[in-house]
Parts: structure tokens; C-alpha cells; sequence
């Protein structure tokens, strides 16, 4: 048997960071069983899917790298489909019409709740003659489902469920205008899909119920159920915004790289051992369902922010650059020229051991991009102010007469130039560093220099001092 998982969300919303964590599993699971993962997009709701929330969730999959298998399903485009399942059914006595008129429904319900009953339709037409229909009333169809007995889920993550037949209503599978049900358009869907395995939110446990009536109904296999927990925030309520329930393009705006933001959502609910921090390829020849957790897991940011420092410190420099000339070119206002990106790439080992999120890095390397002159902070501005200007000017003087530019050279010589004058070396670094960078706090002083080159990093002082003078 091949595996066959799918993902299927409803195109009302963004990509949250729940559903994310969905499509991951279903795609680790497939992967892991040399299956196959798909995507179906449930647009049934015309009235509150919408375009932008489609594009949202394609390219929230898309950034976090959870690619699916072949073309995406819109589940709007197979309601005649369904509708013919519908009639399959009536064809052969799995359903009925029921002629019931709103109020008739409203009457039931209440008795309903009266008797504290969760059969909240009475079965009124079941048995019916339909000779007696009433006129000029369309019908709905209803599922003939089972009175007595229970219907049992094995779910591979929450065990054995079960649920008294006598609390699931005959439910309506195409409406009085011949559009089908949710109920049923998930069910015929994930058959004609060949899916094998439905892993989604515990949210939708009590759907499993009625939807293995219908595969009984039609005598279709019925799919592995795995319901896994909803994320919890870290005070152990249901997620919420304020918890960081947030679209997955949120995540990627605050700067976590998707390899991050994968690496989090994989061990949130399922683990192996203690592994911490591991690659998608790993978590493919590892996840099982068996491992998912049964009680909801908590969101924690500083574990992801963590996870975010740790991949982005791991990440080749050309990849990581790309990741943030986009930002870095609209704080600039243009595109960075190839002298720009070549400082950028040759800035970044020295920079990403203490960025935690792309965001950080971006604002740490800005300076390596900013063309001449550069306007220094009011902190580095004091810096390069009387004393400051002259020690600057000292340092200029011996970084002019290096031959081979290197950090260790400028090290010797602003070494021996702050020597011969009887200061401190950080006496020359400071104004250095204040117009070098433009800041107070930058990496090592001659390893910015080296990144700079000679005749950027002279020119940059030419700047301060100018300036200064002026
Ligand atoms: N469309 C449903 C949702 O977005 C998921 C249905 C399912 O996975 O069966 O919650």
C-alpha cells in the first residue's frame, strides 16, 4: 500500500502556525513511508474563502519548503462529484429525502434538548412514504445511519474512540439546493484522492465519527484517523494571537529562517528522543505517529528564536546574504551593487554568531552596505569629536602605510601607533570604530576593516575627519 497524506485547508485565513505544523506531519509521515503528500484546497465556503487567503497558504507552504505532490485539488470544482455520491446512496437505500421544513427542524431540536439528547433530527422521513412528500418543497438528503451500536475510531494517536450510534443524527449530505455537504465532500474527496492516512487538528475528532459512516455507507476503506492536539500558548491556553497564532508570513517577517521555523514546528507534539535540532530530511526517516504526543504542546517563541539563532549561525553566508538583501536594499533605498554583496558575504561570519533572527543580522550588517559618507549615531558622533578626531587621525596615518591589507596588519599597526603615542589600544579603536561603522558596537575593529578593504575603510575616516574639521 502506498501511503497517501494530504493536507486540506480552507482558504478563509492565512496559513496559521497550527496548520503549518499539519501539512509538515502529513508530509514527514509520507515521506517517511515513501508516499505521497497532497494538497486540497476546501473552498467550498464561497462566501468566506478568498483569493488572497489561497495565495497566502500556497506560499506559506511554499517558504517553508513543504512541497506537495502533483497539482492542488479545489474542492469546489468536484461538487457534481459529490452530489453523485449523494444519489449513489439514495440509489441504494444509504440515504433518504427528507421533506422537513425549518420549523419542523427548530420543534425537533428543542424536544431534542429537552430530553437531553445529542439526536438532534428525529428521523421523521427515514421511513417515510415519499409518495407522501409534500408539494413544492425540496428536499435535503440524509445519511441512513445506523440506531444502535457504536462507531469506534482507532485513531493512531488518540486510541480507541468510540461513539453511541443513538448521538449521531441522520446527517444531511446534499442540501434542499443540491450542494453538498462538508461532511461529504471531505469523505468523497479523501477516497477519490487514495488517501490513506487523515492527520489533522483534534477539532475535527467528532467529524471522524460521522464520516466513517459515510465510507461505511458506500463500502469504502476507510482511511488511518491520527487527531492530533491543538497548540497550546505557554500558559496552556488554546493558542490565541496574542500567543503568536500567527500567519506563517508573520514568522517569516520577524526574521526566523523556514529551516528554523520547520526544525520548531516538527518537535511540537512529536519527538525522538531528545533531539533537539535536526534537518527535515532527518525528521523524514524518523517521524511516526506513534511518537505525536496526546496532550496539546506549548508554543514557546524563545525556543523558536533560539532554534533561529542556531540555524542562522549554521548557514552558508552566500544563502544567508540572499535571505537578507531584500530587507537590506529597501532600508537602502536601492539594490546593492556587487561590492555591496561581496562585503556583505565576506561581513557575515563575523556577524551571524550573534544574530538571533534574520532581522538582527540585517540591522548588524546594514553598515557594511551604507555607501559614503556614512552619518554616525550621537553615541559614535561624540566619539569622533576633539581627542577622539586626533586619535582617529593617528590611527588613519598608520593604516595609510600598510602595504599587505589584512586584520592582522591593521592590527599592528594601530597597535603601534596608539604605543608610540602612549594610549591605550581601545583609545584608536573607538574613533575607529565610530567611523568605520557609524555605531558604537560593531564586530572586532580590524576584522571590519578587512571586510572594508583599504581604500573604503581610508575613505571612511577621510569622512569622519572631514567632518569633523567642518
Ligand atoms: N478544511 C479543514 C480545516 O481547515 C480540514 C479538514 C480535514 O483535514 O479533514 O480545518
Amino acid at each position: 500500500m502506498t501511503v497517501v497524506t494530504r493536507f486540506a485547508p480552507s482558504p478563509t485565513g492565512f496559513l496559521h502556525i497550527g496548520g503549518a505544523r499539519t501539512a509538515l506531519f502529513n508530509r514527514l509521515y509520507a515521506r517517511r513511508h515513501g508516499g505521497k503528500f497532497l494538497l486540497r484546497i476546501e473552498d467550498t465556503d464561497r462566501a468566506r474563502s478568498t483569493v488572497a487567503a489561497k495565495q497566502a497558504i500556497l506560499e506559506g507552504l511554499q517558504w517553508l519548503g513543504l512541497e506537495w505532490d502533483g497539482a492542488p485539488v479545489y474542492q469546489s470544482t468536484r461538487a457534481e462529484r459529490h452530489a453523485a455520491v449523494a444519489r449513489a446512496l439514495l440509489d441504494t437505500g444509504g440515504a433518504y429525502r427528507c421533506y422537513c421544513s425549518p420549523e419542523e427542524l427548530a420543534a425537533m431540536r428543542e424536544a431534542a434538548r429537552k430530553r437531553g439528547s445529542g439526536r438532534l433530527y428525529d428521523g421523521t422521513w427515514r421511513d417515510r412514504d415519499p409518495a407522501e412528500a409534500p408539494e413544492g418543497v425540496a428536499p435535503v438528503v440524509r445519511l441512513r445511519a445506523p440506531l444502535d451500536g457504536e462507531t469506534v475510531i482507532d485513531d493512531a494517536v488518540q486510541g480507541r474512540v468510540a461513539v453511541r450510534n443513538d448521538q449521531l443524527d441522520d446527517m444531511v449530505l446534499l442540501r434542499a439546493d443540491g450542494t453538498p455537504t462538508y461532511m461529504l465532500s471531505v469523505v468523497v474527496d479523501d477516497h477519490d484522492m487514495d488517501i490513506t492516512h487523515v492527520v489533522r487538528g483534534d477539532d475535527h475528532l467528532t467529524n471522524a465519527f460521522r464520516q466513517t459512516l459515510i465510507y461505511r455507507a458506500m463500502g469504502w476503506d476507510i482511511p488511518v484517523f491520527a487527531h492530533i492536539p491543538l497548540i497550546h500558548g505557554p500558559d496552556g491556553a488554546k493558542l490565541s494571537k496574542r500567543h503568536g497564532a500567527l500567519g506563517v508570513e508573520a514568522y517569516r517577517d520577524m526574521g526566523f529562517p523556514p529551516e528554523a521555523v520547520c526544525n520548531y514546528l516538527a518537535r511540537l507534539g512529536w519527538s525522538h528522543g531528545d533531539d533537539e535540532i535536526f534537518s527535515m530530511a532527518r525528521a523524514a526517516d524518523w517521524f511516526d505517529l506513534e511518537e505525536v504526543g496526546k496532550s496539546p504542546a506549548r508554543f514557546d517563541l524563545a525556543k523558536l528564536t533560539s532554534l533561529s539563532a542556531h540555524y542562522i549561525r549554521e548557514m552558508a553566508d552566500a544563502r544567508l546574504a540572499g535571505l537578507i538583501e531584500p530587507s537590506l536594499a529597501a532600508r537602502l533605498g536601492a539594490p546593492l551593487t556587487a561590492l555591496q554583496r561581496a562585503r556583505l558575504v565576506a561581513g557575515l561570519p563575523g556577524l551571524k554568531p550573534r544574530a538571533r533572527t534574520l532581522g538582527d543580522l540585517a540591522e548588524a550588517a546594514l553598515f557594511y552596505c551604507r555607501p559614503r559618507p556614512l552619518q554616525p549615531d550621537a553615541k559614535a558622533a561624540k566619539l569622533l569629536d576633539g581627542d577622539g578626531r586626533e586619535r582617529l587621525a593617528l590611527a588613519r596615518a598608520a593604516l595609510a602605510g600598510i602595504a599587505n591589507w589584512s586584520a592582522e596588519s591593521a592590527e599592528s599597526a594601530v597597535r603601534a601607533a596608539a604605543e608610540a603615542a602612549g594610549e591605550k589600544l581601545g583609545a584608536l579603536a573607538q574613533p575607529l570604530r565610530a567611523a568605520l561603522t557609524g555605531s558604537t558596537v560593531s564586530p572586532g575593529i580590524f576584522e571590519v576593516l578587512d571586510v572594508l578593504g583599504k581604500a573604503e575603510s581610508l575613505g571612511r575616516i577621510d569622512d569622519s575627519l572631514g567632518r569633523a574639521a567642518g
